[in-house]
Parts: structure tokens; C-alpha cells; sequence
């Protein structure tokens, strides 16, 4: 990290304002002699590991997601900006927008996270929406509940066993998260209202190319999902490398399924950070960056959260996880303020993990941390705790709190309206 000492104010610019970029912000404060501008293309802050919540419809887009500005709003040294950066200009330190306008920098934060990879297969992501933001999730939501709609007015056998069939690319926690959501929809939620056909008939499958689902958490936690995913009518199959998706449904292993709904939850590619930096990325895009956080060769730009690349304690990279963001965010905070105002060298930035966690269903969940492992309701009570804790703002905290109170006594789901319009 460079050291400098400057009499004006330091113009910190920050692009993203997902848990890392806003993390950095808030690091910053009201720091006297440093400025902040956060650039976001959405107006909010968004908690992805509720989304799924969303796309099944147990709770709505405003309980997951925050003004960006109402968020920074005592950070009085901090101007939110909605708009798009298209470009950066290392040398002359400055970013240009989509649209016009630039932005000049003294120290530039790079929090743009990453974006579906549909494997060199861009084709398939109009058949099956990947779950990154709002309008994602709305989508999902919108065809998981307009599919029962018409396999109630299908016409044929074939056509209602299509349109009750939902498949789920990728095996990791996203897949299995709504894996489990959809089948718990159908087998709880919408039981008993419907006329010409049975919801808990519908066909949930999870279609991973590995030989097991939740590889990342350890093998027993891998079959005892399984099994909970079977309990609750999830078929999953393992060892399927999906080859094509149309209009039509999924071929995997050379087995063509017919489904309605498909959702995307295998790849990720990082955005477009190392592109716009003329530096090396990996193959997903990452940019790799020092142990404290700033882009080998470039002087004051550093990149974090999902869009970069830096080894853990067992040399292997740090995992795209809303927790590394968050904890490179507070790092970063704090360093640029020691750096920018006292000159200070930070120490490396060091990972804390604190647990890998996914939720199968109702009372379903597994949680890996360290040496400790708990599954079953344990699990889950503690999925369900954190992530209320994790939340940002009050009032979201209370009414998710209420919402699932409500959904686990009543296995009913609270934001079940399609739209009229196609959001
Ligand atoms: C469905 C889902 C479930 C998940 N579940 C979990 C979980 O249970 N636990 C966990 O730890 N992690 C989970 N994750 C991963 C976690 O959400 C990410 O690791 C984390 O959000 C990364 O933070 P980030 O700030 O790097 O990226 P993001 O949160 O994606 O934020 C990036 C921000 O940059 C903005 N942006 C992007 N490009 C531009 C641009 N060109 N101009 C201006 N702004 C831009 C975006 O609008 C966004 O606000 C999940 C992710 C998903 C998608």
C-alpha cells in the first residue's frame, strides 16, 4: 500500500455498493480530510443470501434490500451516486460513467462483484434466469407460480407434467437452497388449492455435474442434504453435466428432461474490473490482488469482495462469500484511513471464517465451522439467527423475523401475487 500524506481532501471513490463496498464506506465514516464518493447502478443494497426467499415467495423485494442512501445517510463526507461506470483510467485516476460524466480519484475501491456464467453458453441463460438480483428473483417467482397456474388449465397429461417439472442447475448452496423452497411450496404452501391437479405431485430436480452436492462442506453434511432433500421430494441427481437448455427443458447426460421452469445456479463470472484495469484476471474473471488488497502495479486502486482474487491461510482462493466481502470491506475502512491520514502501513488482510452455512428446508439445514458441524433444526436455528443478525436496518430484522415466525407456524408463503405487468 502506497504511503502519502496530503493537505486537501482525499477523494476516495468506491464502485459497488454490495457488503463490501458499503463496509469500506462506513470504515471511512466522517473521517475529517477524507472524501467519499459510493457509485452504485442500483439505488440499493442488496442481501443475496435471502434472495431465494424472494424467488419462492416468502418474503418481498423490499425485506432484502436497503437505500444505498438511506444506509450512508449520517456519513455526512459521503455522496451516493446512481449510475454505472463503464471505465477506468489508471493513469489520469478517474472513472467514467455510462451516460457521461467522470469521476476524478485519488483512491479507487473496486466492489462490482460478479454475474452468471452460463459455461461459453449465453444462449441458455433467456431459459434458465440465474438468481443475482430483484428483477431475478421476481422473475423466478413469477414463472414458479404462474407453472402451477397452468398445469391447473393444461390440456394434456404431457403438458402438465411439464409445467409441474421445476429444475435447478448446480448443486451448490443456491441450487440447494431453492431446491428445497420450490418442493416446500408445492408440498406445504399450495396443498389443497388447486381443483385439476395435486401441487405436491410437482417434480423438483437438482441437477449437479459433480459427484455431490454442497461441495464445499464436508461429506457427511453432503448425503445427510441429500437425504433431507429427498425427505422433503427433491430428486437429486449427481454426476449430470448439463449439455443444453431450450424452450423445451434440460438435456444432462444426454437425458432430455421436459420442464417448464429452469433455474440457473452453477457458475459465476466476476465483473468486468480487470478488464477495465488492463490487468490479469483468472479464468472467472478475478482480479488478483496483494494480501492488502491492491492490484499488483497499480498505485492506489484496490479490488475486493467477488471481482478479486487473493489466497487464504491454506493458499487456496478466498471463497465468493458474502462474509469475505464483508470482512474486506472493515479491513479496507480502516487501513485507507490509518494510510490516507497517518501514514500508516497496514498489516495483511487476514479471513476469519466464521462457518459455511446452507438451509435445506424447514427445520433442515447444515452448518460447518472449524471442527464443529451441525445439522437438522440446530442448524437451522442458527442459519435463521445469523442471517436476521446479518441483515442490515431494524425495521428489515423485525419483519423477516415475523414473516418466518409466521411461515414456520403456518408453512403458508406471504408473497405469493404475480403481477400483472412482467416484473
Ligand atoms: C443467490 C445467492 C445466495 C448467496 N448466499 C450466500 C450465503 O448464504 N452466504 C454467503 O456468505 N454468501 C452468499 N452469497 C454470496 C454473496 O452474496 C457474495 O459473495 C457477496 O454479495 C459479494 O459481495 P460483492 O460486494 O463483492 O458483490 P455484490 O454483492 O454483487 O455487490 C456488487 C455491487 O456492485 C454494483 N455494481 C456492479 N457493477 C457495477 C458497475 N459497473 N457500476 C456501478 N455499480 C456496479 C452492483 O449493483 C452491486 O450493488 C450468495 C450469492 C447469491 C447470488
Amino acid at each position: 500500500m502506497a504511503s502519502e500524506v496530503v493537505n486537501r481532501d482525499h477523494h476516495v471513490v468506491i464502485v459497488g455498493g454490495g457488503f463490501d463496498g458499503l463496509a469500506t464506506a462506513q470504515g471511512l465514516g466522517n473521517a475529517p480530510g477524507i472524501r467519499v464518493t459510493l457509485v452504485d447502478r442500483r439505488n440499493h443494497h442488496l442481501f443475496q443470501p435471502l434472495l431465494y426467499q424472494v424467488a419462492t415467495a416468502v418474503l418481498s423485494p423490499g425485506e432484502v434490500a436497503q437505500p444505498i442512501r438511506s444506509i450512508l445517510r449520517k456519513h455526512r463526507r459521503t455522496t451516493v451516486l446512481l449510475g454505472e461506470v463503464r471505465a477506468v483510467d489508471p493513469a489520469g485516476r478517474t472513472v467514467t460513467l455510462t451516460g457521461g460524466g467522470e469521476l476524478a480519484y485519488d483512491t479507487l475501491v473496486i466492489a462490482t462483484g460478479a454475474t452468471h456464467s452460463y459455461f461459453g453458453h449465453p444462449e441458455w441463460a433467456k431459459f434458465a434466469p440465474g438468481l443475482k438480483t430483484l428483477d431475478d428473483a421476481r422473475r423466478i417467482r413469477r414463472s414458479v407460480l404462474q407453472a402451477f397456474e397452468d398445469a391447473e388449465r393444461a390440456l394434456s397429461e404431457e403438458e402438465r407434467r411439464r409445467c409441474l417439472t421445476f429444475a435447478i442447475i448446480g448443486g451448490g448452496p443456491t441450487g440447494v437452497e431453492m431446491a428445497g423452497a420450490i418442493a416446500g411450496l408445492a408440498r406445504q404452501a399450495l396443498v389443497g388449492e388447486f381443483r385439476n391437479i395435486r401441487p405436491e405431485e410437482a417434480r423438483v430436480l437438482l441437477i449437479e455435474a459433480g459427484p455431490r452436492i454442497l461441495a464445499p462442506f464436508p461429506e457427511t453434511l453432503s448425503s445427510y442434504a441429500e437425504r433431507a432433500l429427498a425427505r422433503l421430494g427433491v430428486t437429486v441427481m449427481t454426476g449430470r453435466p448439463v449439455e443444453n437448455i431450450d424452450a423445451d427443458g434440460v438435456t444432462a447426460a444426454g437425458e432430455v428432461i421436459s420442464a417448464a421452469t429452469v433455474i440457473w445456479g452453477a457458475g459465476v463470472q466476476a465483473s468486468p474490473a480487470g478488464r477495465w484495469l488492463g490487468v490479469e484476471t483468472d479464468r472467472a474473471g478475478r482480479v488478483r490482488v496483494e494480501p492488502d488488497l491492491a492490484v499488483e502495479g497499480l498505485a492506489h486502486v484496490y479490488v475486493l469482495g467477488d471481482a478479486s482474487l487473493l489466497a487464504g491461510e491454506d493458499r487456496r482462493p478466498l471463497p465468493g462469500l458474502a462474509q469475505v466481502a464483508q470482512q474486506q470491506g472493515e479491513y479496507l475502512g480502516r487501513a485507507l484511513r490509518g494510510q490516507i491520514l497517518r501514514a500508516e502501513t497496514p498489516p495483511p488482510f487476514k479471513f476469519r471464517n466464521r462457518g459455511n452455512l446452507a438451509v435445506i428446508g424447514r427445520k433442515a439445514a447444515v452448518v460447518q465451522w472449524d471442527s464443529v458441524q451441525l445439522k437438522g433444526f440446530p442448524a437451522f436455528a442458527f442459519w435463521a439467527v445469523a442471517h436476521v443478525y446479518l441483515l442490515v436496518g431494524f425495521q428489515n430484522r423485525l419483519i423477516v423475523s415475523l414473516r418466518w415466525l409466521w411461515a414456520y407456524l403456518t408453512k403458508r408463503r406471504g408473497s405469493r401475487i404475480i403481477p400483472e405487468s412482467s416484473s
